[in-house]
């Protein structure tokens, strides 16, 4: 979850180690509630400009000083500096829907209440076919001026929904800038009185889910083919599956249904341009025998940390 506060500084002084109440965000007891907020990630503040900046912060416990238990970047860093030799890269597709008056936004409220079926959304243009392109298009515009490194934006198979793509990065990188894309979103949209949610079944039935759908590759991914099955193969290893899933995001066995572009949660499939497998091999990867891989599974709502830790865990390890 996201939250927000501003803090006046005069010019050029440091962000600095600042603090919130804890009791308000269930990490801490009103008895003991502060918590210590630690800049984890800078960049320019778009929305303000004039030199104002956006921080990032990870959370601390007051008294240690150690790492907050909800706090996941912590639990990255050790990962992701044990395999940097590797230099793992990630891009992330990060599905949302927009919600207005109740409903995805550009639903009808009258009459059956549900848009014509999915078919002509996906990538669609035209005023039938898309709602909020006004608001996508602010929002690419402030992650490019915060400098984050978004890669694309498309309209996604339900209506109301869509998809921006940040990477490919590191998996620090990746996870910081996601979040700060993510904020940025949920800021642009307030200005349209829209509401971004990154559920992932926001409507249930006939409906695609949303995804974030993770892409991922190592330098020895990027040389040859190889590593890219050895690192599917990783991935459903005894086990593997079961620990990623727990990390995929809240709600996966609603839009893991084996419908709707998915695997079913139960199954672990991997395969060469097929986006009914749990990990995909882009069809020009197995083109150009290199590459990376794209799972399929993680939610919209995903903690980028956790994926990150995951899958360069995971796979990393393997490929050692
Ligand atoms: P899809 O066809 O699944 O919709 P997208 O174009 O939305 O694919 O997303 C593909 C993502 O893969 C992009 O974010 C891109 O930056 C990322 N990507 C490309 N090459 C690599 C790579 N070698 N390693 C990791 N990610 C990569
Ligand atoms: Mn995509
Ligand atoms: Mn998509
Ligand atoms: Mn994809």
């Amino acid at each position: 979850m996201l939250r927000s506060k501003t803090k006046i500084l005069a010019d050029n002084q440091d962000p600095g180690i600042w603090g919130f109440d804890g009791s308000s965000t269930n990490q801490a007891e009103g008895s003991n509630s502060d918590c210590v907020l630690k800049p984890a990630f800078v960049c320019p503040d778009p929305l303000r400009r004039g030199g104002d900046i956006l921080v990032m912060c990870e959370v601390l416990l007051p008294d240690s000083l150690e790492p907050h238990p909800t706090n996941k970047r912590a639990q990255l860093v050790p990962i992701a500096e044990k395999y940097a030799d590797q230099e793992p890269m990630f891009g992330i597709e990060q599905e949302y829907t927009f919600f207005s008056e109740g409903r995805p936004l550009g639903w009808p409220n009258e009459g059956y209440y549900y848009p014509a079926p999915q078919g002509p959304y996906y990538c669609g243009v035209g005023a039938v076919e898309i709602a909020g392109r006004d608001i996508v298009e602010a929002h690419t515009d402030a992650c490019l001026d915060a400098g984050l490194g978004i890669s694309g934006t498309n309209a996604e198979v339900m209506l109301g929904q869509w998809e921006f793509q940040v990477g490919p990065l590191g998996p620090l990188e990746v996870s910081d800038q996601l979040w700060m894309a993510r904020y940025l979103l949920y800021r642009v949209a307030e200005t349209f009185g829209v509401n971004a949610s990154i559920s992932a079944k926001p409507i249930k039935g006939d409906w695609n889910g949303a995804g974030a759908h993770t892409n991922f590759s190592t330098k020895a991914m990027r040389e040859s083919y190889d590593p890219i099955i050895a690192a599917c193969e990783a991935m459903g290893a005894p086990g593997k599956v079961e620990e990623h899933l727990e990390g995929y995001g809240h709600g996966f066995e609603d839009r893991l249904t084996g419908l709707h572009e998915t695997a079913h949660y139960s199954q672990f499939r991997y395969g060469v341009s097929d986006r009914g497998a749990s990990i995909r091999i882009p069809w020009q990867v197995a083109q150009d025998g290199k590459g990376y891989i794209e799972d399929r599974r993680p939610n919209a709502n995903i903690d980028p940390y956790v994926v990150a830790r995951l899958m360069v865990n995971t796979i990393c390890s393997a490929l050692a």
